[in-house]
């Protein structure tokens, strides 16, 4: 068997992937609704909106389909990893009872095993998520259509019924959808997924070891908090070959696998199901409880505030208060997300204090239950509050990257007969000023830290490359972030020319996440900017990932490196 704290933090890894995913599918939402336009007549509206909806769809899709790889990669080393670690613990019982079992490694029904496992698992993941664009999409356009029934009828502001819209949307996180047509939290569903497909791998693996060894009888494993129809048979025998079945053996009832429901979906190992099972030899094992353990397993004997509870009593209470944390950090974000993104000076305000409000509350709330967990004696489950992978923005840059292509309305521009690709019209005022601070900052470092992402610190820490001028703003494939605002290459290539660090000739590195991407676009910031100025220029494939020591990988997703630094020579 696996320990239950394996099991505890064994999806972990890819449940951070999945908050990551699910906080870029917000902000993407976000994005979406702030762009709107409220102010118009219904039939404008709807017509906006549904071709928006349309847009956020293909978005949806595509930040799933960055993710896909990195996540089967995942889910694969789990499901072969917890098969090794299974086989070598029953084996120890069977050593003890004198037998030399495989090694899993090299038997075949066991990789199979393992293998169809993950596969169906994954496939089971994989069709939750591909629902997530028309859960999403639905969601958008509820909240959309809410937003301007509030303020064409004039009961809210814009402000305010902006403001509530973003905050009501995926209030407890995104939703998918089952084939029954039952809806689930996603985090939810990714763990339930997860977890009951390694479970049930393992217990399979479990009993082909044991058959292979000549081992008949499996000890259930006991967990209080277990549900009424496994109480009977938790700590008790089964009996893979029918053999003894209904006996008392060491003090414990012998169950075939038909009585607890082995493979049934309500059964031992079916859905949402603790129970675990291990190897036993009559006259070499001992069982694992007394009479009285099992007794007091569903004994309330935790106590909390004056009152005593059972230990899932008290574990309950403590997934309510992660539930919490974790849709008080969703809101900070939201509140982050229209900082960032919407011209309207007052609803930006209204969202600043909203992010302060919020993180105070989410402050407090995990101050609660640090206490609660001193008080009764439990460990903190960090992964459980976890639900912004680690930094918010990081996900944000994520979807910059991915929509990129949407947003980026191809401008052309003869100047001389030249066609400019990817050009950003820009009042030429603002060109002006963007180009002279360019110039006048006394490192070329175009983005300043946030509370939450501080790239502009962590970029001086990067080692000097030799006879490279390294220039680190925010980016995204066809354009860059100077300080908040979207430049493209031209501009870029002016102020590097006009910079007096700069010496004429040397070649470029862009820290820039992104500006090396070519994949739907064939032409990129990197690849412009080499052409611009004549010189080579190095630049991120995919995110560009900076630590505070000044070290960094480039990769579309925390989890893996399927990136790199890719070098674009001048072509005209
Ligand atoms: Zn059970």
């Amino acid at each position: 068997m696996l320990s239950p704290e394996y099991y505890d933090q064994c999806a972990d890894v890819i449940l951070e992937q999945y908050a990551a995913l699910e906080d870029a599918i917000i902000s993407s939402m976000i994005q979406k609704l702030l762009k709107h336009g409220f102010m118009t007549s219904s039939a404008k509206h709807q017509a906006e909106m549904l071709q928006e909806a349309g847009l956020l769809y293909t978005d949806i899709l595509q930040l799933i389909a960055n993710q896909t790889d990195a996540t089967a990669n995942h889910v694969k080393t789990l499901f072969e990893d917890s098969g090794v670690e299974v086989v070598e613990f029953d084996n120890k019982t069977h050593k003890k009872a004198g037998l030399s079992p495989v090694d899993i490694r090299q038997s075949d029904s066991m990789r199979q095993t393992i293998e169809a496992g993950c596969r169906k698992t994954y496939g089971q993941m994989w069709n939750l998520t591909k629902t997530l664009a028309i859960t999403t999409q639905k969601e958008y356009i509820n909240a959309c259509n809410n937003a301007y029934m509030q303020i064409s009828s004039g009961a809210f502001s814009y402000n305010d019924a902006i403001t509530n819209a973003v905050k009501n949307a995926a209030v407890g996180g995104l939703d998918v959808k089952y084939p029954s047509g039952n809806v689930a939290k996603l985090e939810v569903a990714i763990r339930r997924a997860v977890l009951t497909g390694v479970r049930q791998t393992c217990t399979e693996i479990s009993r082909e070891n044991a058959v292979e060894c000549g081992c008949y009888l499996m000890e259930i494993t006991a967990h209080s908090g277990s549900r009424p129809e496994h109480e009977k048979w938790q700590g008790q025998l089964a009996t893979l070959t029918g053999r003894n079945a209904g006996k008392i053996i060491d003090g414990m009832k012998v169950y075939t696998l038909h009585e607890i429901g082995y493979g049934e979906v309500d059964g031992f190992c079916g859905a949402n199901c603790h129970h675990d099972w291990d190897p036993y030899y009559e006259g070499i094992s001992t069982p694992n409880y007394t009479k009285e353990e099992l007794d007091e397993m569903n004994a309330a004997n935790i106590e909390y505030k004056g009152k005593m509870y059972t230990e899932y009593q008290i574990s309950q209470m403590q997934r309510y208060r992660e539930r919490h944390i974790r849709e008080l950090k969703r809101q900070t974000a939201k509140a982050q997300d229209i900082v960032d993104f919407t011209d309207n000076p007052e609803l930006k305000a209204t969202a600043q204090a909203n992010y302060q409000a919020t993180a105070a509350r989410l402050k407090r709330a995990e101050q609660g239950l640090k206490d609660f967990c001193k008080a009764t004696g439990r460990d903190r489950e960090k992964s459980r509050e976890q639900v912004l992978g680690f930094s918010h923005s990081e996900a944000q840059r994520a979807v910059h990257a991915a929509k990129n292509y949407a947003n980026n309305k191809l401008t052309f521009e003869t100047k001389g007969g030249i066609i400019r690709p990817y050009e950003i019209k820009l009042p030429r005022e603002d060109r002006k000023r963007i180009i002279a601070r360019g110039i006048s900052e006394e490192k070329p470092i175009f983005a300043v830290d946030t509370e939450i992402n501080k790239f502009a610190s962590y970029v001086k820490n990067i080692p000097k490359k030799k006879d490279f001028y390294d220039v680190a703003l925010h980016g995204a494939p066809t354009s860059a972030e100077f300080f908040g605002e979207r430049i493209d290459a031209y501009t870029l290539a002016n102020i590097i020319r006009n910079r007096k660090d700069y010496v004429k000739g040397g070649k470029i590195r862009l820290l820039s996440c992104s500006t090396g991407n070519t994949e739907s676009t064939g032409n990129c910031m990197a690849q412009i900017l080499a052409n611009e100025l004549g010189v080579e220029v190095e630049a991120p494939t995919q995110t560009l990932w900076v630590n505070e020591d000044g070290s960094f990988f480039v990769s579309s997703n925390k989890f893996s490196i399927d990136g790199y630094m890719k070098i674009f020579y001048p072509r005209e």
